[in-house]
């Protein structure tokens, strides 16, 4: 284990923010996590565990130790579709690996950028499924008492964008493994509207795993921009979930307002993206910072951003939103 000092951390997250850590650790094997935490401990450091960085706003240094996990395998049952995979492996190279074996259920989930341990922290979800509709379970190392534990789906309160693992219950844990259930014997979801749109242009009615995949990468390269080549996170904002009498109040001033079910009856749940184009803020900008010119949702390091830059254009975002609708928006990018 080699702990690094004073490590740029801008090939460490997808928004490109030249952001520093005072200390770095990265790990490729889990019985590495011990002394990890008995180091972090002793110094006194604050640990944070990171991944590929797709789904952070570094908007200062951070001065405790950076946890970057680069831990890797992939173990897939073949009798029973049951994979386990380790944290730092890509997420959609796990999605590529057991579609070409003939296991499926991952395939709307294909390009979502990150690592698979990183992928119920937020319960990952695109095009109708959700990470948490796949998953079995998670090991976990627990660093507040140094020891790995097993987590069932259940104990890790999947919900919209949110899971155990956001709330302090489980601020202790770092997610070591996931475990998918998978099957042969498939039937694709395509009922979101982007899809079932991009599908039926193609004319295909019941498409194969690799239709759906090929149309899921197609319909979102069309849509978001390429960290690669401008660095974003993503989503910046969950979609707001409001009560529908509050809904049927806001239809009144705003009459096309959309909305869609949630799993609670009372509950609907409004694209954060139409709120945001209402008030026109497409293009808009804060110093090196964007919104994206398509999509109102994703904000862009358009030039040299500093995490201030892009922190305070989702300020005045949000701040335009509550005033105009009464909606609070919550952040889905975790900041730093
Ligand atoms: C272009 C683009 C498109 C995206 N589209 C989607 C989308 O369609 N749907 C969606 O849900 N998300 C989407 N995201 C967000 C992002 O891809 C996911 O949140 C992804 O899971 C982040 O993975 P990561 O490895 O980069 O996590 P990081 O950004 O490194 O970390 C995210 C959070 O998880 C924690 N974490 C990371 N690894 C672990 C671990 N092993 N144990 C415990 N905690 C950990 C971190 O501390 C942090 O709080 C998109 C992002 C981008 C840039």
């Amino acid at each position: 284990m080699e702990i690094r000092q004073d490590v740029d951390l801008t090939p460490y997250n997808s928004f490109g923010i030249s952001a520093r850590a005072a200390h770095f650790v990265s790990i490729g094997q889990p019985d590495e996590l011990a002394a990890v935490f008995r180091h972090a401990r002793q110094e006194k450091l604050r640990v944070l565990v990171l991944g590929s960085g797709s789904n952070i706003l570094f908007v200062n240094d951070f001065p405790g130790l950076v946890l970057h996990m680069a831990t890797r395998g992939v173990d897939l049952d073949e009798s029973s579709g049951r994979v386990r995979v380790a944290a730092g492996e890509v997420w959609h190279d796990l999605v590529v690996t057991c579609m070409n074996k003939g296991f499926h259920g991952l395939e709307n989930l294909a390009l979502i950028p990150g690592t698979v341990g990183a992928a119920p922290v937020q319960n990952i979800g695109a095009y109708g499924v959700e990470l948490g509709d796949l998953l079995v379970s998670v090991t976990v190392f627990d660093s507040a008492e140094l020891r790995f534990r097993t987590l069932e789906r259940e104990a890790c309160e999947f919900d919209y964008r949110h899971s155990l693992f956001k709330q302090l219950a489980g601020a202790d844990l770092v997610i070591t493994e996931v475990e998918l259930q998978l099957s042969r014997d498939w039937q694709p979801e395509t009922s979101y509207r982007a899809l079932s749109e991009a599908l039926q242009q193609a004319g295909i009615s019941e498409p194969t795993p690799q239709q759906l995949f090929d149309t899921v990468c197609q319909v979102r390269l069309s849509k978001l921009p390429d960290p690669a080549r401008l660095g974003n996170a993503g989503s910046f904002f969950k979609n707001p979930v409001v009560s529908k009498q509050k809904y049927q109040a806001l239809l009144a001033d705003f009459p096309a307002m959309p909305s869609f079910p949630t799993d609670e009856p009372g509950l609907v749940k409004i694209p954060a993206a139409w709120l945001l184009d209402e008030l026109g803020c497409k293009g808009q900008g804060r110093g090196g910072a964007a919104v994206h010119e398509q999509h109102a949702l994703v904000l862009v390091n358009r030039n040299r951003a500093s995490g201030e830059d892009i922190f305070m254009l989702a300020q005045d975002m949000s701040s335009k939103v509550l005033t105009r609708f009464g909606i609070a928006l919550q952040p889905e990018v975790r900041i730093i």
